[in-house]
């Protein structure tokens, strides 16, 4: 198995090679050479198998080039109830991703897939605790050693930090806007001790980080001398441990192989949908797979009309689901690479015309940039869109029925899931965080506190452990050089 870039370069990488990497070296973004295919035999012998062992099999037809006993090692300590054990009552830490009913009626079933029992109850914990074990091995391989430098402003960057903690070989530096996170997210980032992990709260907004980050990344040869890396969400490695749960959730679902399910999914970057396409892609029986926007409707526009159509900053809302208000979705050119055929030169064509005119068009309407759309069904794909107020009412629906708290991310996810029901299919709706993390609507929804898991209940009085910095490069720079030695 070997990688290529959805915009033509082929330098014949193996998993291990683009594992610490980001783009492509033609700037588009990995993919396997083929899809590997699932059998119905293998199908059926993972049916009995825990997730650990689940992701194991999924992994090994990727990861080809890690001895198969070292693979089994990582997932086995990756995939275990104590590092999962954020879980409501009624869910066994063990299942990983505990799949529940939440309605069943006329035929029409609704189910809900948690993913969110990690470390920082969100569901980049799938993906990053894996590449935290990942990146430790390989980099003792290679004795090398990497420094992750990455903006947050809340998610991501605390999934990296409980990932990468106390890890040999790693060093994260992570830059958030001073505070503007919330108390929640901010406690548990800054409440990390382990020498490894660096926080920087920069005075000034999201932006400011993540321009420092692009400045410094532009910086090759300090970039090169600090060994500096990211762990964004186009990274393969991360994108394949979330095709995992596709698998599980389907298993969990069904008892034959003759069934389908689809699944709806909270969607932002597109780093989850892309992973059940690629599950799909493998063989798995999904029927359809409905991605779910906020506000922020780029994707949902897509889905409806063939025009994929980025927004500016200014036309960008900040919403009560945060992780979802993107202007652009960073992994969707791996599905126009599929959607086109994987005719690479067309992929950067299109993504060209992204850069210098915001989008492009493949409805086949007069003047568009080609007709695939028309192909869409073969896909699977269906959307939604769903709102500040769609949020609140989900939230309490789901309560007074079910005693269930669920945050506005996966709110957004079960309003457009009811909207695509299909009898006889179940529907799981992908919980893609916990409610503590977005208390302010979650209260706001229900007149009382989102429950938080044991362990959370005082985080925000740990001690903490952060720096305050101006958004000034060069200082930024000399606090990582000052603190790797290099
Ligand atoms: C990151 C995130 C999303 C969006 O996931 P993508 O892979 O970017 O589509 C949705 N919900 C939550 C809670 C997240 O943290």
């Amino acid at each position: 198995m070997h990688y290529v870039s959805t915009r033509g370069h082929d330098g014949h990488a193996s998993f291990s090679e683009i594992l610490l990497g980001g783009l492509a070296p033609d700037g588009g973004l990995f993919l396997p050479e083929i899809y590997p295919r699932v059998t119905p035999d293998e199908l059926t012998q993972w049916r009995s198998l825990s997730y650990a062992d689940l992701a194991f099999e999924v992994l090994k037809k990727f990861a080809t080039d890690i001895p198969e006993s070292d693979l089994g090692a990582l997932t086995s300590k990756t995939y275990t109830s104590t590092v999962y054990r954020n879980c409501r009552s009624g869910e066994k830490a063990d299942d990983i991703t505990p799949l529940r009913t939440l309605e069943k009626q006329d035929g029409n079933t609704l189910m809900l897939q948690s993913l969110s029992n990690g470390p920082t109850l969100a569901f980049k914990d799938m993906a990053m605790q894996l590449l935290g074990n990942l990146f430790e091995y390989t980099l003792a391989k290679q004795h090398a050693e990497l420094n992750i430098f990455g903006a947050t402003s809340g998610d991501t960057g605390s999934a990296a930090e409980y990932a990468m903690r106390g890890k040999k070989g790693i060093r994260v530096f992570m830059l958030s806007p001073h505070q503007r996170m919330s108390a929640f997210q901010t406690a548990q980032m800054f409440s990390l001790q382990d020498p490894n992990i660096f926080n920087i709260a920069v005075r000034g907004v999201f932006d400011d980080c993540q321009d420092m980050v692009k400045a410094v990344s532009n910086d090759l040869a300090f970039k090169a001398k600090q060994k500096i890396g990211t762990v964004n969400s186009i990274n393969w490695a991360r994108v394949v441990a979330q095709v995992v749960y596709y698998f599980r959730g389907y298993l969990a679902a069904t008892t034959s192989n003759e069934q389908k399910v689809s699944f709806t999914v909270p969607s932002g970057n597109f780093g989850n949908v892309c992973a059940g396409h690629i599950a799909r892609m493998m063989g798995l029986p999904v029927d359809k797979l409905v991605v779910a926007t906020n506000e922020n409707d780029v994707l949902h526009e897509f889905f409806r009309t063939g025009v994929y159509r980025v927004r500016k900053s200014a036309e960008t809302y900040h919403t009560s689901s945060p992780s979802m208000d993107i202007s652009k979705a960073s992994n969707f050119e791996r599905f126009i690479f599929d959607l086109l055929g994987r005719d690479s030169a067309r992929v950067k064509a299109l993504f060209a015309k992204v850069e210098h005119s915001g989008g492009f068009d493949l409805s086949g309407a007069a003047g568009s940039d080609g007709d695939e759309f028309k192909q869409i069904g073969q896909y699977g794909f269906l959307s939604g869109r769903s709102l500040h107020a769609d949020r609140l009412r989900t939230i309490r629906e789901v309560f007074a029925a079910q005693g269930l708290m669920i945050d506005t991310h996966t709110a957004d996810g079960i309003k457009v899931a009811r909207e695509n029901l299909t009898p006889g299919v179940p529907m799981i709706v992908l919980e893609t965080a916990l409610p503590a993390k977005f208390n302010e609507t979650v209260s706001e929804a229900l007149g009382r506190d989102a429950e938080r898991p044991a362990g959370f209940e005082n985080i925000e009085s740990l001690p903490q452990r952060f720096e305050v910095m101006n958004a000034d490069v060069d200082a930024i720079k000399a606090f990582i050089s000052n603190h790797t030695g290099l």
